[in-house]
């Protein structure tokens, strides 16, 4: 359905500003309890940054990047023929194949909200006074929603350095970016060291692009426990990636999409065709009119929201990225649809928030990472070095056992038990297949399930899960 060009109510019970994560489901659950809701997105798709130009078309790569990696193993399986042990892949056909299926998602997006009930507005919305939000089309005609509460889920995107800071760095580019590459850059600098620079290098260098990281410190994901970015940077570098570390990219220089020079501090320079910057993201409030209203954002430029996603000026809420708390996508939709089963659902959900605690995650690396709860130095810190217990184990998964020496990934598991009853306040586990064992291992976590619930539960033969309830 096409979004309505004029507000289809007087006065509505909510409005949310962006149509991501957060803002769909938000929107989608409080229309569900009969509310009259509007939300506003500022671009012509719906779904965010997750759907357009994060998790889905990442993970699609990711898979792509995988039956790579799966066509090298075929020859330690025994098969053979044209192609086998030797993958090429067609980026050109591909890229429109995937964002064919992006746009299909848009679509089913539109009418999940239509079908709910949640009115769509396609414009920037400023919020001019905490019950009234102004919508400007991409006409530049305005429009003005009533309405007794607002909840911002604007999100956010890529930071870049300032050309001002270090010339040329315009001349990179983002996440974003890297989703419009028509064609695979032959040869790529990846700046920085979080989920999306051990991501998207792996995804380039797994295609077979030749892939640099420029990184500041000894490993990638220095924010997770140890064992994951020690073991992640060690098999990156023994699959081929190159790693500059305590490296400082000074100045760039060249043409865009075509081939840039990039300058470092150590004096040297690498000659790449596609510089990536992935440094991290910052919030999107220019333009909301957050400061007239009194809505407070932190350091970082977050909209400052408590446990109840309330920004402190009544009625004006805040969830997902905008919000600074764990940038995932399950987090914006769970803070989302708790926002508005407490404020529009039955009375149970009175005093429905959601907690921030134990959320797991997972980086889609090479191989793959899940991990929840408290890493161990957090732990150590936490509870005392006496009170914690590691239980640690490194293999190779069975599947490696068929597939040559080069090519046979490390599995690392750690657990981290606290107290004398042995909580498990942490795992974490690197190796094929972590993404999907993760999510069950989240749910003992967050129900409290100490180590002998581990070890009683009855492991699942032969698999690398397994490993987790028999670890000694
Ligand atoms: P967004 O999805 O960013 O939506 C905000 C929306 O608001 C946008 O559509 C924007 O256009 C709109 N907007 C902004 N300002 C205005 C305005 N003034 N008026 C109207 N509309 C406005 N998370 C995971 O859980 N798993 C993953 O595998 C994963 N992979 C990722 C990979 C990449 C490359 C990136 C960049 C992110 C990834 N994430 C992943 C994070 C995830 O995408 C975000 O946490 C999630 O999209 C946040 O949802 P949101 O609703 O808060 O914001
Ligand atoms: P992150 O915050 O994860 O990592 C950015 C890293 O870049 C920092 O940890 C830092 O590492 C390094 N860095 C920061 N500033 C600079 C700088 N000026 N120069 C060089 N390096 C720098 O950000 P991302 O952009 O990778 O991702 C943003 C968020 O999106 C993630 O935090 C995550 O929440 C979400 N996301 C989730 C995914 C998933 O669920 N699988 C996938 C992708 C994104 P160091 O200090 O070691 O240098």
């Amino acid at each position: 359905m096409p979004p309505v060009t004029q507000p289809g109510q007087d006065k509505y019970d909510i409005v949310f500003i962006g149509g991501g994560s957060g803002g769909v489901a938000g929107s989608r659950r409080a229309a569900s309890y009969g509310a009259k809701v509007a939300l506003i997105e500022g671009t012509d798709r719906l779904g965010g940054t997750c759907v357009n130009v994060g998790c889905v078309p990442k993970k699609i790569m990711w898979h792509a990047a995988d039956i790579a990696d799966k066509i090298r193993h075929a020859e330690g399986y025994q098969f053979k023929g044209p192609g086998i042990g030797q993958p090429q892949f067609n980026w050109e056909t591909f890229k429109p194949q995937r964002d064919a299926y992006i746009r299909r998602l848009n679509g089913i997006y539109d009418s999940n909200m239509g079908k709910e009930g949640v009115e769509h507005h396609h414009g920037t919305a400023s919020i001019t006074s905490p019950t009234t939000v102004q919508v400007t089309r991409p006409d530049g005609s305005k429009y003005e929603l009533n309405t007794d509460r607002i909840c911002i889920a604007t999100g956010g995107r890529p930071t870049i350095p300032k050309d001002e800071d270090i010339p040329g760095a315009s001349l990179g580019i983002d996440s974003d970016g890297f989703f419009d590459l028509a064609t695979q850059p032959k040869r790529v600098a990846v700046v920085g060291a979080g989920y999306i620079a051990a991501e998207l290098a792996g995804v380039l260098h797994t295609l077979g692009s030749e892939v640099t990281m420029l990184i500041r410190g000894e490993t990638v994901l220095r924010t997770f426990d140890p064992i994951l970015g020690e073991t992640l940077t060690n098999w990156m570098k023994h699959t081929g990636i190159n790693f500059r570390h305590g490296s400082k990219v000074t100045k760039v220089e060249g043409t865009k999409g075509q081939s840039l020079t990039v300058h470092l501090a150590s004096g040297e320079t690498l000659e790449v065709d596609v510089l990536l910057w992935a440094i991290g993201r910052h919030a999107n409030t220019e333009g909301l009119g957050l400061e007239a209203l009194g809505v407070k954002l932190d350091k970082h430029g977050n909209v400052i929201a408590d446990e109840y996603q309330e920004t402190g000026v009544p009625g004006i809420t805040s969830i997902g990225d905008v919000a600074g708390r764990a940038l995932l996508t399950p987090v914006a939709i769970a803070a989302g649809r708790r926002l508005s089963n407490r404020l529009f659902g039955p009375a149970k959900f009175k005093d429905q928030k959601l907690s921030y605690e134990d959320i797991p995650t997972v980086v889609f690396s090479h191989p793959t990472i899940g991990t929840v709860g408290l890493t161990e130095p957090e732990a150590r810190k936490k509870y005392g070095d006496a009170n914690i217990k590691i239980y640690k184990s490194s293999f190779r998964a069975l599947y490696f056992s068929m597939v040559d020496e080069a090519h046979k990934e490390p599995s690392v598991y750690k657990l981290i038990c606290a107290g004398p009853e042995e909580r498990v306040v942490g795992v974490h586990i690197i190796g094929t297949g972590s993404d999907e064992i993760m999510q069950g291992f989240a749910v003992a976590v967050k129900m409290g399930a100490t180590k002998e619930d581990f070890d009683d539960t009855v492991a699942i033969h032969p698999t690398s899960g397994e490993e987790l309830v028999t670890l000694r």
